[in-house]
């Protein structure tokens, strides 16, 4: 069926050293990449940083301006977009809105002069897989959104490409839609088998599709890893801003000690609030970095607590703002020394509402650990 037929023919992709620019503007910058056949890869970061170039790269529809692409074992750069073997789901799924169900999925079939028996019994299977046949003689905009995004997987599935990219694919809806269809593409996307590239600036997105996370930055690669990974351990400054919540110190390396884990336990100066102690890849003590640690892995007593605690990291702050927001309290801060403003997360079962109050001081603590040495 056509399940094995889609599975048998995923592919992985391959970028080596490849560069995009227009005119000046360098959009892509050297890139080495590879995404493996059959996994669900999401490439993340801000507007502009060239995530969308690097998919019309890879799909055919922008020429690169140097290096190489790859799918499967095929070099691409010179293939035309039509023989690549990808297909392209748009964020607004791009369904021709004159054309019924059938009409919709059948057109890239019929673009490939498929035989007429052949496209029915492919366009038959494939809206059965997504559980959508009796809709196959209505129109798009009598479905509704999830349907029609299951339509238009259907539609990019048919024509059985070795790489779907999807662009965006999710932007248009609203929340509760969105989160319900993220389920439902990355369920198909197992079910299938298949290799699936797709653009987003959205984190919690990224991390609840992808098998890897690609994070760009200025049209670079800042960070290939696995979600859990880049969650818990970012490896820029820029991939911890862009996570959101983190809390970020900039200072001078002092000294590096090799810990057990084959990791240093690196001591930063930060000025104003003295020394931190923080977990990664030492570098050249006297050279700028800084550490990150993120606001769910910190803990929180009054100032006027005397018991000793193993933390290594302690900074006085005071409470600016308390926000009960679900099942998470978020509590804003600003250090006493340096008026940074720091952001602690706690679980609303956990958070004690009578001791702590906006305006009071305490201490934000937090063990080296829990705080991620980042080198740039
Ligand atoms: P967004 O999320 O806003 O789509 P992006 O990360 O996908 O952003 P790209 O669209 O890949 O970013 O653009 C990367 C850079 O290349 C940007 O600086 C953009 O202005 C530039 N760029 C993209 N397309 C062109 C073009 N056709 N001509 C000139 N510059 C372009």
């Amino acid at each position: 069926g056509i399940q094995q037929a889609l599975a048998s023919v995923a592919a992985g992709v391959g970028l080596r050293n490849v560069t995009k620019k227009y005119g000046s503007v360098t959009a892509v910058e050297n890139i080495t990449l590879d995404i493996p056949a059959g996994k669900y890869c999401c490439l993340l970061g801000p507007s502009g940083c060239g995530k969308t170039t690097v998919l019309r790269m890879i799909a055919g529809h922008e020429e690169i301006s140097s290096g190489e692409i790859f799918i499967g074992d095929r070099r691409v750069n010179d293939i035309p977009a039509a023989k690549r073997s990808t297909s392209m789901m748009f964020q607004s799924y791009a369904l021709f809105p004159h054309k019924t169900i059938w009409q919709n999925v059948d057109f890239g079939l019929k673009m490939q002069n498929v035989p007429e028996a052949e496209r029915r019994a492919r366009v038959g299977e494939i809206l059965e897989m997504v559980g959508l046949s009796h809709t196959s003689d209505r129109k798009p905009t009598q479905l509704s959104g999830g349907q029609q995004q299951r339509i238009a997987l259907a539609r990019a599935l048919v024509t059985r490409p070795q790489v779907l990219m999807l662009d965006e694919p999710l932007s248009a809806l609203d929340e509760n839609l969105r989160v319900k269809m993220r389920t439902e593409l990355r369920n198909i996307q197992k079910q299938f088998g298949l290799t699936f590239i797709q653009v987003t600036h959205h984190v919690e997105e990224a991390f609840a599709l992808s098998d890897s996370v690609v994070v760009m930055n200025h049209g670079k690669l800042d960070q290939v890893a696995a979600p859990q990974e880049i969650f818990s351990t970012p490896a820029s400054q820029f991939v911890a801003k862009f996570m959101g919540d983190n809390n970020i110190f900039t200072g001078k390396v002092i000294q590096c000690a090799p810990d057990t884990d084959g990791t240093d336990l690196v001591e930063l100066e930060i000025e104003g609030l003295g020394s931190l102690m923080a977990k990664g890849y030492c570098v050249q003590p006297g050279q700028m970095a800084a550490c990150s640690v993120r606001p769910d892995l910190m803990s929180i007593e009054s100032s006027t607590s005397s018991a000793p605690t193993p933390y290594a990291n302690r900074v006085s702050a005071r409470i600016t703002g308390i926000e009960m927001t679900g099942y998470v309290t978020r509590i804003s801060l600003m250090a006493e020394a340096t008026g940074q403003e720091l952001l602690y997360k706690v679980r609303t079962e956990d958070w004690n509402n009578e001791t702590y109050a906006e305006g009071q001081l305490v201490t934000l603590r937090w063990s080296a650990e829990n705080c991620v040495f980042l080198a740039h």
